[in-house]
């Protein structure tokens, strides 16, 4: 295969600040201000000793520290009932779509197991890929592995971090164009190394790049 996209999903494909910002809401509406507050500590507390944001784990522990069991089972809806499929960006599956064209595009998420192969699939980004998808808690430090699965003469790496995308090009040098998607809350994040190849606003400007 001569060239493979290596697409993030989390504010690249998806609008996963809308999403989240949804279920805090719909957790405020169940538990109360307190009640959410201990739910987002728990996140916190999750996401430092695993070092991956961790849904499955947080409810939990949630469940321990608010055995009222109606709200819970409200919570678990909340959290996991997620209409990721809503939450797409615009064009994100007409730039999926197209990339098959020109190559082969895969998914290259950072996550938990188990919830955010569900959110991928969900959304439907798991059948537009035909299930090339791979998520590990740091992906950046699987690049090696990823070229295996993927094995191609060049890469796209497409992305809203600019700090993974420049271990990408760290690891993968000339073999990769690297591409900035300034969507999301890390939009304006600093990042050490090199500068993205190529930065768009949004994910469907993707489609008037040559890839
Ligand atoms: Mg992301």
């Amino acid at each position: 295969m001569a060239s493979v996209f290596l697409m993030d999903v989390d504010n690249t494909l998806l609008d996963n600040d809308r999403a989240k910002a949804d279920v805090a809401r719909a957790i405020g509406e169940f538990v109360g201000p307190d009640g959410a507050a201990r739910f987002w500590s728990l996140y916190e507390e999750v996401r430092e000793e695993c070092s991956v944001v961790d849904y499955p784990e947080t409810l939990r522990r949630f469940r321990r520290a608010l055995p009222d069991a109606r709200r819970l089972i409200d919570v678990d809806r909340a959290v996991l009932d997620v209409p990721f499929e809503r939450y797409l960006f615009p064009g994100a599956l007409d730039v999926i779509a197209q990339l098959w064209q020109r190559g082969e595009p895969a998914i290259l998420s950072d996550g938990d197991r188990v919830y955010q192969p569900m959110k991928i699939a969900r959304a439907g980004l798991l059948l537009a890929v035909r299930g090339n998808v791979v998520v590990y808690e740091h992906k950046e430090d699987h690049l090696a592995e990823v070229q295996r699965r993927f094995p191609a003469d060049r890469y796209a790496h497409i992305d809203d971090r600019a700090g993974l995308l420049a271990k990408t090009k760290a690891s993968l040098g000339d073999r990769v164009t690297t591409v900035h998607v300034r969507q999301g809350r890390y939009r304006d994040e600093a990042a050490n190394g090199a500068p993205p190849d190529l930065v768009v606003e949004r994910i469907a400007d993707v489609l008037t790049l040559d890839l």
